[in-house]
């Protein structure tokens, strides 16, 4: 924590937070929750009884559909109030982006336009930009896209040919280049537009649809999110004028990457709202459907699937809601009177949390795909037609592991950033890493200070877990140190570091939700948690323990990796648990509610 009682980013590894600090979805008050209703009774009302029209690409429907959310103020929420917004917390924004998970891919769009298409210049723009734009992105009046990926360059995003010159009396830049897979690029008024100015300086510019050179391909034909409008954005010396320009010339990659941090915790709430929503429809769907002679929820398999998917939900949601409180708690102690305050908000506020941003990407994308896989599955034969929900779910959700930066890409920056923040002395990494190989080459500790507390033994796996973390970290650095310069040479082994990494993260949040359930009084919840995480933990720790003897195997060998290994087998050691009843009681909670039982 920092002195001024902030919780640091990555620092759930080397300390233990507060559970004070820590944020859950139930401490959302009256207001907040009324909000959430609204949203979901706006899919409900709005955008299901026309999700054919929209899921069919029918022309005008999608921004209908968006500027009727923008008149009840549902497009507002991350645009300040001088603007006419009506900006509330990141953790309202996340509540927002989970409720609207069963709209298809309408839920796209809307993440498109409140994202990244308004954000660059709610965070970077000028007064003037915010004056002339914001109102009217706040309304629906104007809707907005971004359009930064090339047909060569998407994750290498700073490889891009676009082009813009300065004309010669200097009122105006000229763009040409063409941009790949924009979404909302069909209805879209107004793009956020990445080019190098005299071809090296990266820089955003906004540009408004009727700028003349300024068009769209067609359509692109997609796997799942049909309903999106996705194109191609061509620019033909197209005049911007210089007043167009998004934040400073040559400082594009900092609103690239910052709009980005942003883009990937909302798809990890929106993610798990499409999980949940995945596991409960294929709950009711199970309980119809008999085989047997009984509704095949009655069946051992099936409740596995049930059981494993939602705890892994329940994890994804305590990580989502828990780093949008961090988030929330960094921002508020920013001067509001300062005039850089809206891009520190993200600059600050928001990147001081990047791995966690990250890692909701990854882990939350990762559970949507196994939640509709076994959705799919629940289904059986007809979850393959698509007459029934679940094809549908299946398509759409595999986009989630591509765009917002690959989670091969995000996966790297998890460990990554790891290894920078031990290496700058931000958090003692290496400090307790080495403390730890000192402790493993001595003789095994034999106090044992068993606690029989609630969920008491997941949190001793949440030391273990720690430590093997810390030894993967610690041994790879000490092995390796000047190597890990060039990350892409080692990204396997950061990848199977990043996996522990979030398994960890996933486990300690749904420890401190459950706790925090208990701790209010929510009895019923908090033993439905408590279960939750029982599984969850237990999963997590086999996982990273094999992900452990990976990462050791991949950067030493001989004595070493025996020693390492020896020590890594004396950290991890736990008895498992009996996860299959578990599982059982989880589903047959489930079962019986056919909804998701929190807030
Ligand atoms: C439906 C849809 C909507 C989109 N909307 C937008 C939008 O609104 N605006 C916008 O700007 N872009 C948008 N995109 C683009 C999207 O962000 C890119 O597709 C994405 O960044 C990946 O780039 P790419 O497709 O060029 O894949 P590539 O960069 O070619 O990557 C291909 C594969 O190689 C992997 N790879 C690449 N480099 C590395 C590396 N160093 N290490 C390991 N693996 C690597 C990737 O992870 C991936 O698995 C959209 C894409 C789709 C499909």
């Amino acid at each position: 924590m920092s002195e001024n009682g902030i919780i640091k980013g990555c620092s759930f590894l080397t300390e233990d937070h507060p559970l004070e600090k820590v944020f859950i979805p139930e401490e959302f008050n009256e207001e907040e929750k009324m909000i959430g209703k609204l949203i979901y009774d706006f899919v409900e009302g709005s955008v299901l009884p026309k999700l054919d029209e929209l899921e069919s690409l029918k022309e005008g429907a999608m921004g209908a559909t968006l500027k009727e959310a923008g008149k009840l103020g549902l497009l507002s929420v991350d645009v300040p109030e001088e603007f006419g917004g009506f900006a509330q917390t990141k953790a309202v924004s996340m509540l927002m982006a989970e409720k609207l998970a069963k709209s298809g891919s309408f839920q796209v769009a809307y993440g498109a336009h409140t994202g990244i298409g308004t954000l660059p210049i709610v965070y970077f723009g000028t007064k003037e930009q915010k004056a002339k734009y914001l109102p009217g992105l706040a309304t629906g009046e104007l809707l907005g896209a971004y359009a930064l990926t090339e047909a060569g360059s998407g994750t290498d995003a700073m490889n891009a040919k676009s082009k813009a010159l300065l004309s010669e009396d200097g009122s105006h830049y000229v763009l040409n280049g063409e941009k790949m897979f924009i979404t909302n690029a069909g209805f879209a008024d107004i793009f956020i537009v990445f080019a190098k100015v005299d071809g090296d300086k990266f820089t955003a510019f906004i540009m408004d649809k009727d700028m003349p050179g300024l068009s769209t391909g067609t359509e692109e034909k997609k796997l799942g999110i049909k309903g999106s409008s996705t194109r191609t954005l061509v620019m033909e010396d197209v005049k911007v004028p210089v007043e167009n320009v998004l934040g400073r010339v040559g400082r594009g990659a900092q609103i690239a990457f910052n709009i980005l941090n942003v883009g990937r915790f909302k798809l990890g709430a929106g993610a798990i709202g499409g999980a949940i929503h995945a596991i409960v429809d294929a709950v009711s769907y199970g309980k119809e459907r008999h085989q047997f002679g009984q509704p095949i929820t009655n069946f051992g398999m099936i409740k596995h699937k049930i059981g494993e998917g939602a705890a892994r939900c329940f994890a994804g949601q305590s990580m989502v809601y828990r780093t949008a409180g961090y988030i929330d708690q960094n921002i508020s102690t920013l001067d509001k009177a300062d005039e850089n305050y809206d891009a520190k908000t993200i600059d600050v506020g928001v990147r001081e949390y990047m791995t966690e941003c990250s890692m909701m990407k990854v882990f939350c994308s990762e559970v949507l795909d196994y939640c509709v896989d076994e959705a799919v599955q629940i289904y059986g034969g007809y979850g393959y037609s698509q007459e029934y929900p679940a094809e549908r779910f299946y398509r759409d959700s595999r986009i989630n592991r591509i765009f917002e930066g690959t989670n091969e890409i995000n996966r790297m920056i998890i460990a990554g950033e790891m290894f920078k923040k031990g290496a700058k002395g931000e958090l003692p990494i290496f400090q307790q890493a080495k403390a730890l190989l000192d402790e493993l080459m001595g003789m095994p500790s034999l106090d044992d200070d068993a606690d029989d507390g609630f969920l008491s033994e997941e949190k001793e796996l949440v030391v273990k877990a720690k430590k093997a973390v810390l030894l993967g970290l610690g041994t790879v650095a000490q092995e390796m140190g000047e190597k890990l310069k060039n990350p892409m040479e080692h990204e396997e082994l950061l990848g199977f570091l990043a996996d522990m990494i979030m398994d960890l993260y996933g486990m300690d949040s749904a420890i401190k939700r459950s706790e925090k359930l208990a701790a209010r009084g929510e009895d019923e919840n908090a033993k439905f948690a408590a279960t939750l995480t029982k599984i969850f933990c237990n999963e997590a720790m086999h996982r990273i323990e094999i992900r452990g003897r990976d990462v050791l195997a991949t950067a030493v060998a001989g004595d070493m990796l025996t020693t390492t290994l020896a020590g890594l087998r004396r950290t991890v050691k736990h008895n498992p648990v009996n996860t299959v009843m578990l599982r059982r009681e989880v589903a047959d909670v489930l079962i019986e509610k056919e909804a998701w039982p929190f807030y």
